[in-house]
């Protein structure tokens, strides 16, 4: 393919990556935004690779196995494993920045190619290339532990921890005037190696230090980071499509990134520095059970009953709805309420599940129509006219304590204030914690009723009785 045409198609893949972020940003254009955006990849890698000259071999066997790979996992993943599989993904993208970086650096015929302050600039993209890539790598492995579970949720706050950051990002500085000094007459191996290490440690504090309930806002801006990975790459392999790709990825993730701490009511840097959550940690913040007094429980005939009559309903998906796979069964009581004339909706947390968008993903899949779906902001203020709220599998998002405790972790983060409303119904297992580990006292309240056991069988049960 000629040097033209190749121009040509990553202008075209450029256009519909911003169409499909455009397509994203709405439920209804969401699935053409997909599309644009796997046509535009497409697109993207048949450029790209007919633009290259030999080791096609190499090229191709590496395409085919990565393929293969993305192909299998994604096949297997469950809809509950998506957020691990995001991080797992940003980790690789910082892991192949670091890798680029490198063979980058060792390019016998850098020195050839660039003098002066061209090897300067050169120098300086490779550094930040690598920095930044391995903070994405690092970040994104303890981000994949803590959101499957493997590592506490606890945030870890090490004595002096932003002393230490200060003196990583300066160590980081001076190794960079190091590196770019010694690189010039043919060295630079060892500050570069420091600094990947210092990278790595440092990616690993950062996300460390960020307590259980402010996930949501490490995985946005982990996403942003493995933008900015790749953009940093694309200045290093002199691959304009690559740029703006990065760029795309990493300004859009920053957006995600104000946009989760707004709605959690978080300023962006306070949850980068860490420490939210330090005071009761993630292993239980407010009373425990017995402190909070009795809980009153229901049975599906009457939750069916209830329902019924009701005139107003509506229904909180939170995680347990995803472990549970209940939305179909969500979206078949909807429709059998509605044809009785019972107004339906649904409220949805900007962090609801395990990664923005969850339930709106879950809700779409089940066919549940949009226009019944509201977020958190548009309907919060109507709880008090609401007859019966459902709340399917959740639990941080409906804690009362975020507006109460100033101790809790989630303390300050607007929730779904539904206790406000005539009947709460609780779909649960049990009287377990959700993500935050907080003991939620809306389970204990007069009007608050608890539906215990799986929220599939429980609904498939208040089917039945409907
Ligand atoms: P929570 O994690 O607070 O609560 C989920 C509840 O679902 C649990 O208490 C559990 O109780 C219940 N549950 C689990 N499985 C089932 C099942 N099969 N049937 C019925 N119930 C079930 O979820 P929320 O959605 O309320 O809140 C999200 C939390 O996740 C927030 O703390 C948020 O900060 C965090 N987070 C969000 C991310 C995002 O981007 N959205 C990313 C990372 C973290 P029991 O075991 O008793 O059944």
């Amino acid at each position: 393919m000629s040097e033209g045409i190749i121009t040509a198609s990553y202008v075209g893949a450029t256009i519909l990556f911003i169409l499909a972020l455009g397509g994203l940003s709405n439920q209804e254009t969401a699935r053409r935004g997909n599309v644009y955006g796997m046509i535009g990849m497409a697109v993207a890698l048949i450029a790209t690779i007919s633009g290259v000259t030999g080791n096609l071999g190499i090229l191709v066997g590496g395409l085919v196995l990565g393929g293969t790979i993305g192909l299998i996992l994604a096949k297997r993943i469950q809809m509950t494993e998506m957020p691990e599989l995001v991080a797992m993904l940003h980790s690789l993208v910082g892991l192949a920045a670091v890798l680029v970086g490198f063979a980058n650096f060792m390019d016998p015929e850098r020195l050839s190619h660039y003098t002066g302050i061209e090897l300067t600039i050169h120098d300086i993209e490779t550094y930040i290339g690598i920095l930044i890539g391995a903070i994405t790598l690092s970040g994104s492995v303890i981000a994949f532990g803590k959101l499957s579970g493997k590592i506490g949720g606890n945030p870890m706050l090490l004595p002096g921890r932003h002393f230490l950051n200060l003196l990583l990002l300066l160590g980081s500085i001076g190794l960079c005037v190091m590196f770019v000094q010694e690189s010039a007459a043919g060295g630079g191996t060892m500050p570069l190696l420091i600094m990947t290490g210092i990278a790595l440690l440092f990616g690993i504090h950062m996300v460390m230090a960020i307590g259980g309930a402010d996930m949501p806002v490490v995985v946005s801006m982990l996403n942003s980071y493995s933008g900015w990975a790749a953009a940093a790459t694309g200045f290093m392999l002199n691959n304009d499509l690559l740029i703006v790709t990065g760029a795309l990825v990493g300004s859009s993730g920053a957006i995600l990134s104000y946009i989760m701490c707004r709605a959690m009511n978080r300023k962006f840097i306070a949850v980068i520095a860490g420490g939210f959550g330090t005071t009761s940690g993630g292993g239980g913040g407010g009373a425990s059970v017995e402190d909070q007094g009795e809980v009153i429980q229901i049975h599906a005939p009457e939750v069916a009953a209830l329902l019924t009559e009701a005139k107003e309903v509506m229904i909180i998906p939170g995680y347990g709805m995803a472990v549970a796979q209940a939305q179909h069964i969500v979206n078949e009581i909807t429709k059998t309420l509605r044809s009785k004339r019972v107004n339906v909706r649904f409220g949805i947390h900007p962090v609801a599940g395990r990664m923005p968008g969850h339930m709106n993903v879950l809700l779409a899949e089940a066919k549940v129509p949009y226009d019944i779906v509201f977020e958190m902001d548009e309907i919060n203020d109507d709880f008090p006219k609401i007859d019966v709220s459902i709340v399917i599998g959740a639990n941080d998002i409906v804690n009362p304590s975020a507006q109460t405790d100033p101790d809790s972790p989630i303390a300050g983060m607007p929730v779904m204030e539904c206790w406000k409303g005539e009947t709460t119904i609780v779909l649960k297992r049990g009287m377990a914690t959700g993500y935050a580990g907080v003991q939620n006292p809306l389970f204990f309240k007069e009007n608050t009723r608890m539906l215990f056991g799986d929220a599939k069988k429980s609904l498939d049960e208040v089917f039945k009785n409907l």
